[in-house]
């Protein structure tokens, strides 16, 4: 039998059939736009608010606090730019880290050439900020803190309500890409002292293109999108209600399932770590041991190449990723991996595979029957490895 797992969650989900049931309505009952006023339209109207109140609820914030947007990219563009634009009379330097999603760092290098002055925070070892020199890097004319929230490669969760208190004490806003923590890591903007943050529908089993993003009350932003006066003027378009009404239920679930998912899914993950290490040498655990995502298993594998193995893996039907990113028609390994010190090498022959609710024991233990055998069989040809043996004897 063809077995068929999906390990790479953090790519993107399916969309849960209770979501999928909830938005059908809304492309061919309820397609009207929320802005005009007879029967038809206030049920979009009715949707876009309920849903709004989903997310809020999830984060701990006020309704009206939520904007709907096309996705964790839009979101992020959205925070970086609309900040940069509305305070950059006040000061031109923004504060990130090395490691953030290209969403952040593209956004970051488009800012650059347009006069702000950008630093990114190194990592340890595990993928950490420090603390001590986030202090350290803020400035008088430091307008911006944007740290994620949990990194989408290594999994390692960052100390966020700490950085929120150090932002506010410094009058600094603080903004995070929460793309992967949002239904995994439990979100209380307020106790966090977050002031803006990014979500994405398809990181949580709700479909690609849509997203949202929170702004605190009284935070001075620039729309991204200008246009018609949907979402308080912040967002233009119409919205995308069926997507919208997706997003709130996923939002909904993943919280009200949070705590048992994360006991399952970290059960799930901590026996595909062990098991990996156990039976497969020469291979390490990127990312932080505690802090990471429940569903995060990175690792590398010493000698090969984290392309064969992901297609080798394919061949048994197992989907997965890896640090490398060839396929992206790039030779540079992960900025992600080089940050946690990995030289270029173990970079290249790293496994991400990510687990979500719905996986299952069985599919793990499919996996760690199947992996050795696939490093084996590719460390075989390999010349370094080859090499390696040749040096122990
Ligand atoms: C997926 C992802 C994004 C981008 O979200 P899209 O909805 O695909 O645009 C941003 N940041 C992180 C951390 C992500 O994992």
């Amino acid at each position: 039998m063809k077995t068929n797992i999906y390990f790479d969650n953090a790519a993107t989900t399916p969309v849960r059939k209770e979501v999928y049931d909830e938005i059908l309505p809304y492309f061919m009952q309820y397609y009207g736009n929320a802005s005009s006023i007879y029967t038809i339209a206030r049920e979009s109207k009715k949707a876009l608010e309920k849903a709004r109140e989903q997310v809020a609820k999830a984060l701990n914030a006020n309704i009206d606090e939520i904007y709907f947007t096309a996705g964790g990219s839009e979101s992020d563009n959205f925070a970086l730019k609309g900040i940069a634009e509305a305070m950059g009379k006040k000061g031109k330097h923004i504060i990130t880290t090395q490691i953030e999603h290209h969403a952040i760092l593209h956004t970051c290098e488009y800012l650059q050439q347009r006069g702000f002055e950008i630093t990114y925070l190194p990592v340890d070892e595990y993928g950490k900020i420090s603390l001590e020199e986030l202090k350290n890097a803020i400035r008088k004319d430091t307008i911006l803190i944007s740290v994620m929230f949990a990194n989408n490669e290594i999994g390692t969760i960052q100390p966020i309500k700490e950085i929120g208190a150090i932002a506010k004490e410094k009058g600094v806003y603080f903004h995070t890409d929460a793309v992967q923590a949002v239904g995994h890591v439990k979100i209380d903007v307020k106790e966090m002292n977050i002031d803006l943050l990014s979500l994405s529908g398809h990181k949580i089993c709700a479909p690609k293109g849509i997203g949202a993003i929170y702004i605190k009350k009284g935070v001075a932003i620039n729309p991204l999108i200008h246009g018609g006066a949907q979402e308080k003027r912040r967002r233009a378009g119409t919205e995308n209600i069926a997507d919208i009404v997706g997003l709130g239920k996923a939002i909904e679930l993943a919280n009200e399932e949070i705590e048992q998912n994360v006991t399952k899914v970290s059960a799930l993950r901590d026996k595909l770590i062990n098991g990996i290490l156990e039976k497969i040498p020469y291979s390490k655990l990127n990312g932080h041991p505690t802090d990471r995502l429940p569903g995060n298993c990175n690792i590398s594998f010493e000698f090969i190449e984290g392309e064969s193995m992901l297609l080798l893996l394919d061949s048994k039907g197992i989907a997965a990723s890896s640090g490398s990113a060839c396929t992206s028609g790039s030779l540079d390994p992960s900025h992600v991996l080089l940050a946690i010190g990995l030289p270029h090498e173990k970079a290249h022959g790293s496994l991400r595979m990510t687990l979500e609710h719905y996986n299952t024991e069985k599919e793990v233990d499919i996996v760690l029957e199947e992996l050795p055998a696939i490093v084996s069989k590719l460390r075989d040809m390999s010349p370094l490895y080859e090499t390696f043996l040749k040096q122990q004897k």
